[in-house]
């Protein structure tokens, strides 16, 4: 098979590169590798702030349609013990978030593209040459030999393809998440059906799902014990037993599934190469904190889709700079206010869990690479 984009990842970025270059008459195809896990709704939620971007892209109609809700606002208890209401109608421009439904949104968003899509099991062999990239997948016992000229690393914080190039990625904490679904609680001291509250190892947040299910996740370090109790849902009574109200959302059940995810902020030392570029979690992921996961994807295939069509067009790869370099700034930026949110919590400044955010090197700008794939030295 022969085309000029190979896209590996069937996610948010993935998908929405896909729309972003078939608007562009760009030829590509997506690979998608065949998964035994079942989907685990996270509940994510865009906020107010990212609906600019939806607009401009013309996704807002297929986002919108696969919201579970709109959402007006959030609670958060964080530094003291008191409920802060976030009202979004305090905002300028839009005035509510999206909760999606990610597992349809997926869905509509494949079948808007209507694109080239190879599903696998197995990546045998990848091959980068100045000219084309040849990828050897296997399918059903079929070997399936896809050329195209470039290749994009869409595969989230699994990096696959980053992983085969051997790029180093900058892990900048071991932060994990552990989620699960639990019969709904509206709670009386709540209106917003989104609440965030911190403890000494960690923090939660509980975020309604549909009218039955609230989804509740607890972030943690890896090097923290709680991480083995938070594993098996009978310790989480005495995991969450000092939090103020996240506990009462825990509801006696005999079986509980719990997901464990990686949730830590981290950035691939080169972003693009001579014929490759990293995309949404691949290139750069944010702390969940942030709530800004998503729209980050969306922005980074902005960005990568105009890098892509002129070098599809002319060869020129000046684009592919220009990307690395934003993103760079753009995670700059990101550490530096996402730092300062956990800094606003100190009462807990001795714990393992806090403690760093309180250090020198908590404080400060962290070393970003300031050279991308193709041996170009930014700034
Ligand atoms: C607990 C938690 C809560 C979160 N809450 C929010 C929130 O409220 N709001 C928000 O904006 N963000 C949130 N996020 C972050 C958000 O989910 C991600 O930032 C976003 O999904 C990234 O999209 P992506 O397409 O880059 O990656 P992904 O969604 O990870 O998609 C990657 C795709 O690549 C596929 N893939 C993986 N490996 C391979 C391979 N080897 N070959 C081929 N395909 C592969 C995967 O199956 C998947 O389809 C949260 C994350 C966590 C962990």
């Amino acid at each position: 098979m022969n085309t000029d984009v190979i896209i590996v990842g069937k996610g948010i970025a993935g998908l929405v590169l896909s729309f972003l270059l078939k608007k562009k008459g760009i030829q590509h195809l997506v690979l998608d590798r065949k998964s035994k896990k079942k989907h685990f709704a996270l509940a994510e939620t865009l906020p107010p702030s990212s609906m600019p971007l939806l607009h401009a892209l013309d996704l807002i109609k297929i986002f919108e349609k696969n919201t579970i809700r709109k959402t007006y606002g959030y609670h958060s208890m964080w530094g003291n013990t008191r409920v802060l209401n976030n009202d979004f109608f305090s905002q300028l421009s839009y005035k509510n978030g999206l909760k999606i439904n990610k597992k349809t949104l997926v869905d509509d968003l494949e079948e808007l593209c209507n694109m080239d899509m190879v599903s696998y099991e197995k990546m045998l062999n990848m091959i980068i040459s100045k000219e084309e990239v040849i990828v050897e997948v296997e399918n059903d016992h079929q070997k399936v030999i896809i050329k195209g000229k470039m290749i994009i690393d869409a595969t989230g914080r699994n990096r696959a393809i980053l992983n085969k190039l051997k790029i180093p990625i900058r892990l900048y904490d071991n932060l994990i998440s552990f989620s699960c679904h639990l019969p709904r609680i509206e709670h009386s001291k709540l209106t917003y059906d989104i609440f965030v509250e911190s403890f000494e190892d960690g923090w939660g947040i509980v975020s309604g799902l549909d009218e039955k299910t609230n989804v509740l996740s607890i972030f943690t370090n890896k090097d923290n014990l709680i991480q083995l109790k938070l594993r098996d849902y009978s310790n989480w009574q005495s995991v969450l037993s000092k939090t103020t109200l996240l506990k009462d959302f825990l509801v006696e059940q005999p079986e509980v599934k719990i997901v464990g995810l990686d949730a830590n902020s981290s950035i691939a030392n080169y972003l693009s190469g001579e014929n490759w570029l990293a995309v949404g979690d691949a290139a750069l992921s944010f702390d969940p904190l942030s709530s800004h996961g998503i729209a980050n994807a969306i922005y980074t295939v902005r960005e990568a889709s105009d890098a892509i069509e002129s070098y599809i067009l002319t060869g020129d790869r000046k684009g592919f700079v220009t990307y690395s370099k934003t993103l760079f700034s753009i995670f700059d930026s990101y550490y530096m206010v996402k730092n300062g949110l956990y800094r606003a919590e100190s009462r807990w400044m001795e714990s393992s869990f806090w403690k760093k955010f309180f250090q020198s090197e908590g404080r400060e700008t962290h070393n970003l690479p300031r050279q991308n794939g193709t041996g170009i030295i930014l700034d």
